[in-house]
């Protein structure tokens, strides 16, 4: 009934809003970021464009993450950032694409009609909101349709989302604001208090990726990095290494544990029996942090996995998740 490239699946993000398009995959992976002139209001970059603007701009030009915290605190950037990844993927305005959407999960009732109405004014025919963990869980390949628990960690820039899912819907779930910022925080204060150094965002990022670990690496790598000395306020060098990386991320770390273990004790028997078996699954890209499903592991005593893809999987997830509401209808909420 549908035409190819007809339906279209969003992950909002809170760092990075991907496009998948039925039949050719994910066409469009650019950081959820809008660079707006603050004498006009206007925007004048999004995604990857208005991220290389950040730190590089006159005093007037500010460079936003809209949904940086798992809520979206401007809704109408939120909304020219819809149409503008949109605009850009549906070249063929004829044939009027079924849109579904993924929003954040602490996303309130007017927040997702928000996003719905941007989305049909962009051009979409019909626009629906999925569930985040419904969505991973799709994208990640489970056949969640079936009465059986299965348990998804979604981890990414500004939220970690805990969920258990049984018969398409989720039975238990929780949402905490510790995910890839906060790790990337806790290196600036790691490495200002330790070294008394001063070092921005995307170093501390770097560091997180390169050489970061939340459970100890078999072989310590370092890293050399540079900064500001907050004693004579020059340029310092500083060799970092995993170990240190590990001290820094404890508590962010432990918060996600936490996270989990409080769903657990919320989850009905029968489902934490099958997740006992089945295991738990990883997706994000915060999940790829080293040794995070090491450290869940020995925490809970559960296998756990990290889903193949884990960065694709919620927006793979959005798209496929159209198939399965024709089918299912189940997991979707209002449609405009
Ligand atoms: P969201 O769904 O909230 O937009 P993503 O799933 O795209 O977020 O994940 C973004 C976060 O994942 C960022 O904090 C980024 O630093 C982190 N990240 C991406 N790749 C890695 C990696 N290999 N190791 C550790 N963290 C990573
Ligand atoms: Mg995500």
């Amino acid at each position: 009934m549908f035409k190819f490239g007809q339906d279209i699946g969003i992950d909002l993000g809170t760092a990075t809003v991907l496009v998948y398009v039925k039949g050719r995959g994910v066409v469009l992976k650019e950081p959820s970021v809008v660079a707006i002139d603050t004498n006009t209001g206007k925007v004048l970059k999004v995604g990857v464009e208005a991220q290389n603007m950040i730190g590089r701009t006159p005093g007037n030009i500010v460079a936003i993450r809209p949904l940086r915290d798992g809520v979206i605190s401007d809704y109408d950037t939120t909304e020219k950032m819809i149409r503008y990844f949109l605009r850009k993927v549906c070249k063929n305005r004829f044939f009027k694409p079924r849109v579904m959407v993924c929003v954040p999960s602490q996303a309130t009732e007017v927040e997702e009609r928000a996003v719905t109405d941007a989305a049909t004014q962009a051009g979409a025919g019909k626009t629906y909101i999925i569930e985040e963990p419904i969505a991973a869980a799709i994208g990640a390949g489970l056949d969640i349709g079936k009465p059986y628990g299965n348990m998804i960690v979604d981890i990414g820039g500004g939220t970690a989302d805990v969920a258990v899912i049984s018969l398409g819907e989720i039975v238990v779930s929780d949402s905490i604001k510790v995910a890839g910022d906060k790790f990337d925080e806790a290196v600036v204060k790691y490495i200002r208090k330790k070294h008394n150094m001063m070092i921005g965002d995307r170093t501390a990022e770097e560091l997180k990726v390169e050489i970061g670990c939340v459970y100890p690496r078999p072989v310590t790598l370092a890293k050399e990095i540079k900064g500001r000395c907050l004693v004579s306020g020059l340029p310092k060098v500083v060799t970092i290494t995993s170990e240190e990386m590990l001290e820094a991320f404890n508590e962010c770390a432990m918060q996600i544990v936490e996270a989990v273990h409080n769903v657990l004790e919320k989850t009905p028997p029968e489902l934490v029996g099958d997740i006992s078996s089945g295991g738990i699954l990883l997706t994000g890209g915060g999940s790829l942090i080293y040794g995070l499903d090491k450290l869940l592991s020995r925490e809970t005593g559960l296998e756990v996995f990290i889903a193949e893809d884990a960065v694709f999987c919620v927006a793979k997830g959005t798209g496929m998740s159209l198939d399965y509401m024709d089918n299912m209808k189940q997991g979707t909420r209002y449609s405009s």
